[in-house]
Formats: C-alpha cells, structure tokens, sequence
C-alpha cells in the first residue's frame, strides 16, 4: 500500500518509534531472527533481582549491549524524523528504544519510554547521569550501585514520561509509528490514543502486527522507504 499523506501537511506529528527502525543500522530487533532473549535469559541478565544477586554480571551483559549499539550508526530514518523535528514547529519522538540514535542525531523533543543504555541510575538515591563509557566498570554511587537506566522486565515506567508522551500523542493530528511489534504493554496501548482523538495514523511495518487495525494507513516496506515517501515535499 501507498499514500499520499505528506508530513508537511500536519501541525503536530508524533513518531512512535520500536527497534524495527534501528534493524537497518543493524541491530537485531527482539521478535524475530537473531532476537536477544532467544540467546539471553532476562532473568538472569535484565531485571532488578537479577541485578540485586550479581550487579557485575549484569554489567557485563549490557557492556556488550553498549558494544553492540556503538558498533552501529543511525540510519537515514532516524536522520530524516531529527530533520522534521529542526523544520516543522510540533515534532515528538516517543520511543521504545534504548540504544540512543534519537538523541545522537538531534531529537530533542523526545519521550524514550524504556531508557537509555546511554544512561546510569544510582538503585539507591535514584540520582541519574549521562555515561559513554565503555565498558562502563565503575560500579558503586556512595552505599548503591549504578545500575542501567532502562526498565527492565518488572520495572515501571517513568510516571513524568509515560504522562509526556500520552499527552503528546492524545494533541497530534498525525501519528507515524515505525517498526514496532505492538505487543510490549503499554507503550503498545499509546497508539491507541491518536485513533481515539480523531488524528491520522500510519503504520509502517514490512508486516502486520497486532496493533495494525489502530492505524488508517499501513506502509508495508523498511522505515527509511517510507520516511523518504513521507517527508516528500520537506528538505531531508
Ligand atoms: P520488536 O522487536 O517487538 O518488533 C520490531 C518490529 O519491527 C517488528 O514488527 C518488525 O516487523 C519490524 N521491522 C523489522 N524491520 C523493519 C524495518 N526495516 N522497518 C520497519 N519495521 C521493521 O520491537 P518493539 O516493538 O520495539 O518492542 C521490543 C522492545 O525491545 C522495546 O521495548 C524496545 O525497547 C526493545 N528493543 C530495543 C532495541 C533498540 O533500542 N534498538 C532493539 C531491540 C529491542
């Protein structure tokens, strides 16, 4: 399926973005081919018990998640939404990811749901910093520990973040989401909010997925094709 939307016909676009956006830099995505958790236990290396019994290895584990996204560079997708965000007035990038492409680009204007890699969290006075080292191997904050600061399974998510972004995504009046499975709760319920406040919604996924009813248009084809058909019209 095609379209003839254009982004530069909105006023307040919202991308809603998963790991199938960063599949072209080359990092796998969970559900599918070369996932994670296929070769990866979560419990044993992504959740705070996990951590609590062995915060060295737990470390390692996401040192090699480091490795593995410093390795790779964004893609044209991710350049061409930071490009929308730099020429329209009301771009926000609500994402699923954590390996930090948004941000490293220029998007600024942005809720990421799960964390960054890119970003450590005391377990114990919560104090949060930036951090590019890697292997990142200075461990302790006073009495706590510097743990990841994404959510692991059995985390919450931010309360400050979760309000952001479903604000941001009940005021638009375009929704592009792009490669996600729809399936991780709730960020997959988000969506949900652009259908109910009357605002176009394009999917783009090469295929279908649970939350595809939610969406009027359906682009069937890799992120950066179909950010490339979108921003027709915008220079990026
Ligand atoms: P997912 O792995 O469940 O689904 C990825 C989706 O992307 C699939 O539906 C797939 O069909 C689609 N896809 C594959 N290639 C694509 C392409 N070239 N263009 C567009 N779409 C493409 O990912 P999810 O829905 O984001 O949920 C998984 C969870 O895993 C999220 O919480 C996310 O934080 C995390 N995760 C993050 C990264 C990352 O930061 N890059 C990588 C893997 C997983």
């Amino acid at each position: 399926m095609t379209t003839d939307l254009r982004i530069k016909d909105f006023k307040r676009i919202v991308f809603f973005t998963g790991a199938g956006l960063s599949a072209e830099s080359g990092i796998p995505t969970y559900r599918g081919q070369g996932g994670l958790w296929h070769e990866y236990d979560w419990e044993t290396y992504a959740c705070q018990k996990a951590f609590d019994r062995d915060p060295a290895a737990v470390w390692k584990f996401h040192n090699m998640r480091r490795a593995a996204v410093a390795a790779c560079a964004p893609n044209k997708a991710h350049l061409a939404i930071a490009r929308c965000e730099a020429l329209l007035p009301d771009v926000t990038v609500v994402t699923q990811n954590i390996d930090g492409f948004h941000p490293l680009v220029g998007s600024r204007n942005l809720f990421e749901l799960h964390g960054s890699l890119w970003r450590v969290r005391c377990d114990t006075c919560g104090a949060i910093k930036d951090n590019r080292d890697l292997p990142f191997e200075d461990l302790r904050c006073g009495k706590g520990w510097w743990r990841p600061d994404i959510v692991w399974f059995g985390d919450h998510l931010r309360e400050d973040v979760i309000e952001g972004a479903s604000k941001a995504i009940s005021a638009c009046d375009l929704l592009v989401s792009i490669g996600t499975s729809g399936v991780v709760y709730p960020a997959a319920q988000l969506p949900r909010l652009a259908q109910r406040a009357g605002a176009v919604t394009i999917e783009i996924n090469p295929e279908p997925t649970p939350m595809s009813d939610a969406y009027e248009v359906c682009l069937r084809m890799g992120a950066s094709e179909a950010m490339a058909l979108l921003c027709q019209g915008l220079d990026v």
